[in-house]
C-alpha cells in the first residue's frame, strides 16, 4: 500500500515537473519496437500471444530501453495476420477487450513509451460489414448503394480485378486473390470513416500514432496516394497534434523522399533492410565504410523528415540470415549497431535484439518471441522452420556479452545523446573501413567513431579537441583516445564530444 502510494507520489510529481506525453513534448524521433502482439507473450494459456501479454513485458521494453512500441493489427479479422479487417474500432478476441488496450496505453505511458498501432487503410477484409453491404446490394442489382461507393466495383475485368461470385461486377484487390477488396479512399464517405477511427484511437483510447500499411496502393499513382496521405496527416493531427505517423512505402529511395510531401513524419527506410540493403551490402563491401558513409549522406540529402531505418520487420528475412550471423554475435551486434547511428526512429522487430532468425513463407518470420524455451508462444499457423541460434531473453539478461545487452546500451547511449536521432550528419572523416560522422542538431553535436573491421583495430587522428562519451563494443577490446588518436577495436563504436 505505501509502495503504491509512493508510486502515486511520484507519478504526480513527473505530471507537474514534465508535460505528459501528447503534449509536443518529447521529439518524435524515438527508439521503436515493432511487436507482432499473435506472438510475444501469451497471458491467458491459450498459446496465443494477446494484449495483456504485452502488459506482462512492459518491464521488459523499459529494460530494453525503448521509446515506443508499433503493435501488428489488433483489429478484429479472419486472418493470424490481421491485416483484413473487419471492425475498425474493436479488438480481436484472441488478443482481449478495449479495456484491456486502454490498459496496455496508459500502463505504457506511466512508463513513458508510446503506442502506435497499424492502421489498414488500403483494404479491409472481404468479412467486413461495409463490404458484405455492398455485395448484398450489387446482387440486388443496386449499385447506388453508398457502401458500393466504398470499394473500387467495375463492371468489367482487369488487371487486380476480382468477380463477384453470382454477378458480372468485379472489386479491385491487390494482395490476396480475393480477401483484402480495395477501398475507395477519394470517396468522402470513406473518409468520414476514417476520420472516426482515427478519433477512436487517438482519442478514446489514448493511442499516440500510427503505422500506415501499404500506403503505395492506396490510390492510382504516386500523386494520388501523397493528396490521401496529405489527407490521413492533417486529419489525425487535427485531433492529436503530437501523434506520431510512420508509413509503409515499399519503394526506392527517391520514391519514399516524393511520400514525405504529404506531411507524414516518417516513411520505413526499406532500403537499407534486407540483403541488397546499405547494411547489408555495407558489411559485405570491400570499403564498408565508404558504402555505409554514401548511403548515409544520400538518405539525409534526399529525405527532408524523420527517417526511420530498420534491419527487418515481418514482411523481411531476419537480420540474422542475411548477414549469415548465427554463430557471429559481434556481426549481428554490430548491425544493430550501425543501423542505429542512422538519425531519426530506428525501429526494431521483436527478436532481433535476441538474434531471432527466420526467412523464407510469411510465418517464418514471425514465430514465437524466444523468452526461454519454457516460455514461447505458439508458433503462428503456416511455420515450416523455427528455429532458434541464440539464447532466449532470460538467459541473454544474465550474460553481459549477449546481442540483448548490447542492443540496451545503444538505446542507453542514444537516451543520453538525443541527437544521434534528432541531428544531421555530415563526414569528419573516412578511410575505406573506419570514419568518423558528426551529428549535429543546431549547437548539439557529437562524433560518431566507427571500425568496419572484423579482425583489425582503426586508428584516427582526430583534428581537434575531444573526450570520449560513449563505447559500443561488438566484439573484444576496448576504445583509448590519447593524444588525439582513437583506437577502436574491431566493430567497436565510440561516441565523442567536443572539449
Ligand atoms: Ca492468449
Amino acid at each position: 500500500m505505501i509502495k503504491r502510494l509512493w508510486s502515486v507520489l511520484i507519478a504526480l510529481a513527473l505530471l507537474l515537473s514534465i508535460p505528459a506525453l501528447g503534449e509536443d513534448a518529447a521529439p518524435k524521433e524515438g527508439r521503436w519496437y515493432e511487436i507482432f502482439v499473435y506472438s510475444f507473450s501469451d497471458s491467458d494459456g491459450d498459446g496465443i500471444g494477446d494484449l495483456n501479454g504485452v502488459r506482462n513485458k512492459l518491464d521488459y521494453l523499459e529494460y530494453l530501453g525503448v521509446d515506443g512500441i508499433w503493435l501488428m493489427p489488433i483489429n478484429p479479422s479472419p486472418s493470424y495476420h490481421k491485416y483484413d479487417v473487419t471492425d475498425y474500432k474493436d479488438i480481436d478476441p484472441l488478443y482481449g477487450t478495449l479495456d484491456d488496450m486502454r490498459a496496455l496505453v496508459s500502463e505504457c505511458h506511466e512508463r513513458g513509451i508510446r503506442v502506435i498501432t497499424d492502421l489498414v487503410l488500403n483494404h479491409t477484409s472481404t468479412k467486413h460489414r461495409w463490404f458484405t453491404m455492398a455485395c448484398g446490394a450489387l446482387r440486388m442489382s443496386n449499385p447506388g448503394n453508398k457502401y458500393v461507393s466504398y470499394y473500387n466495383f467495375y463492371e468489367a475485368a482487369g488487371p487486380n480485378r476480382v468477380n463477384l461470385f453470382g454477378t458480372n461486377w468485379y472489386y479491385e484487390e491487390q494482395f490476396a486473390g480475393g480477401s483484402m477488396p480495395d477501398l475507395n479512399l477519394l470517396n468522402p464517405q470513406v473518409r468520414q470513416e476514417i476520420r472516426s477511427i482515427m478519433e477512436f484511437w487517438l482519442s478514446d483510447i489514448g493511442t499516440d500514432g500510427f503505422r500506415l500499411d501499404a500506403v503505395t496502393s492506396y490510390g492510382k499513382d504516386i500523386i494520388e496516394n501523397v493528396e490521401i496521405l496529405g489527407w490521413v496527416n492533417a486529419t489525425a493531427k487535427e485531433i492529436k497534434p503530437s501523434c506520431y505517423i510512420v508509413g509503409e512505402a515499399w519503394t526506392s529511395l527517391d520514391q519514399i523522399a516524393k511520400y514525405y510531401d504529404s506531411g507524414i513524419d516518417s516513411f520505413f527506410l526499406f532500403p537499407a533492410s534486407q540483403a541488397e540493403g546499405y547494411i547489408a551490402s555495407s558489411l559485405s563491401a570491400m570499403k564498408p565504410a565508404r558504402s555505409y558513409m554514401k548511403y548515409l549522406l544520400m538518405t539525409e540529402s534526399k529525405i527532408d523528415g524523420i527517417i526511420a531505418p530498420f534491419l527487418g520487420n515481418h514482411d523481411t528475412a531476419r537480420i540474422l540470415g542475411i548477414l549469415n550471423a548465427s554463430s557471429n554475435p559481434a556481426l549481428l551486434k554490430f548491425a544493430h549497431g550501425i543501423i542505429n547511428m542512422y538519425p531519426g526512429s530506428v525501429f526494431t522487430y521483436y527478436g532481433d535484439e535476441i538474434g531471432m532468425s527466420g526467412s523464407g513463407n510469411d510465418p517464418n518470420k514471425r514465430i514465437a518471441m524466444n523468452w526461454s524455451e519454457e516460455e514461447r508462444t505458439s508458433d503462428p499457423p503456416g511455420v515450416t522452420r523455427a528455429k532458434y541460434s541464440y539464447p532466449g531473453v532470460y538467459a541473454q539478461m544474465e550474460d553481459e556479452a549477449s546481442p540483448l545487452n548490447y542492443y540496451r546500451q545503444i538505446n542507453a547511449l542514444k537516451a543520453e545523446y538525443t541527437v544521434i536521432m534528432t541531428g544531421r550528419s555530415s563526414e569528419v572523416f573516412l578511410a575505406d573501413k573506419c570514419c568518423v560522422i558528426e551529428r549535429a542538431d543546431g549547437a548539439d553535436k557529437v562524433y560518431i567513431a566507427i571500425n568496419f573491421d572484423s579482425a583489425k583495430p582503426a586508428q584516427i587522428q582526430l583534428d581537434g579537441a575531444f573526450k570520449l562519451a560513449g563505447t559500443l563494443l561488438a566484439d573484444s577490446g576496448e576504445v583509448t583516445l590519447e593524444g588525439g588518436v582513437i583506437t577502436l577495436p574491431p566493430y567497436g563504436i565510440a561516441l565523442l564530444t567536443q572539449e
